[in-house]
């Protein structure tokens, strides 16, 4: 079907269109700088022109899964492996405390060596120490109880792509150990504990359609997430999915403009595999309507070694350190970098 200026503008009053604009909206780029432009307008109305950042720690790349897009799952025994000690990930804390940031953001591989006991241990530490800060935990598919365990010691938030709403999708891309309802279920639990929950998925996954993108929008209308992080995904050579292509940055960014004006309120990160699959893919995604940037944290030493996807971006103003120049990449776009606790604005 073809789309007008009044399917735009429909989606930026009701919040919603039907799956067969959504299908023709996505496929067409007629539409993009006034998708940008109204996305940028709802973005400001409920947050203005702050950008949040969220200090990124990625503390272990063992993982017991084996998806096969990505770079540190089990099977690729090419990847060199590192864990984080209680006391490092304490004083990558510090360094951005140091720096102004108020959330952490741990993540890692399905990593058992962290039993539910030594994560409580970290978070209570942490919260110990920086009581006035986020702890946000993105550390895979747990149970209700550890969830809960870990909510009890402190971490507030956080993040679990659901990957692939679509069965089908999500079976071509994960051992039959794994399964998309199991995921969907991880986040029921998630929110149902209390946790600011986000979900997302990657852009251009292989095998990946556009009504499979349609059910990733159903599926997060239903769980009416705080945050929702998407990107392109990025080739990695050890992997079984190697031969196909990267994600595009447009795709990407159209999805970033749908998902402000359909989620007002949510938090969009501009990740890392935006900024890797363009130079300026961090900045175009502010302007399509993120909201969110999570610089490295992790000691320089292993940055290189959490490799989900090749040529990763992680030397420049994305790490941590380079505050200023993200401070000034973040103005450029029209925006301020904003380093407070930054919670979820849910209209009343
Ligand atoms: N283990 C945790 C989990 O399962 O949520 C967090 C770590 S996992 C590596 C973080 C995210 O990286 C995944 O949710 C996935 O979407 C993304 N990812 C993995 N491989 C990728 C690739 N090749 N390209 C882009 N994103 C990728």
């Amino acid at each position: 079907m073809n789309i007008s200026k009044q399917t735009i503008e429909k989606l930026y009053t009701t919040r919603n269109l039907s799956d067969e604009e959504l299908l023709s909206l996505l496929a067409c780029d007629t539409w993009d700088a006034l998708l940008f432009s109204l996305a940028d307008k709802v973005r400001r109305s409920v947050y203005g022109d702050a950008v949040y950042i969220r200090g990124l720690i990625e503390f272990s790349n063992f993982c017991k899964n084996n998806c096969y897009y990505c770079g540190i799952r089990a099977g690729n025994t090419g990847a060199t492996r590192y864990r984080l000690s209680p006391e490092e990930i304490l004083s990558c804390c510090k360094e951005g405390y140091r720096l102004g940031m108020r959330t952490f953001v741990l993540q890692s591989g399905e990593d058992p060596f962290y039993s539910d006991e030594l994560l409580c241990h970290i978070i209570t530490n942490i919260k110990s120490n920086f009581p006035d800060c986020a702890i946000t935990l993105s550390v895979g598919e747990k149970s209700r109880e550890s969830y809960q365990a870990y909510f009890d010691a402190g971490a507030a938030r956080y993040l679990l792509r659901h990957e692939a709403a679509a069965d089908a999708l999500y079976n071509r891309l994960h051992p039959a150990s794994m399964s998309a309802s199991g995921r969907r279920q991880c986040l029921k639990d998630l929110k149902s504990i209390g946790y600011q929950v986000g979900a997302g998925f990657m852009v251009g996954a292989p095998f990946q359609t556009l009504s499979d993108l349609i059910h990733d929008l159903r599926f997060l209308q239903s769980l009416d997430p705080d945050m929702i992080g998407i990107g392109p995904y990025l080739t990695h050579s050890q992997t079984p999915l190697h031969m196909h292509e990267n994600g595009s940055l447009a795709l990407t960014l159209r999805l970033l403009a749908i998902l402000r004006l359909m989620f007002p309120h949510a938090l969009l990160p501009a990740t890392t595999a935006l900024a890797t699959v363009a130079p300026d893919g961090r900045e175009k995604g502010l302007k399509a309507g993120a909201n969110v940037i999570m610089p490295n944290l992790s000691p320089v030493s292993v940055r290189q070694l959490y490799d989900i996807y090749e040529n990763k971006n992680c030397t420049g103003a994305e790490s941590a350190q380079c505050s200023d120049i993200l401070r000034i990449q973040i103005e450029k776009a029209g925006y301020r970098m904003v380093t407070d606790i930054g919670n979820v604005k849910r209209p009343l």
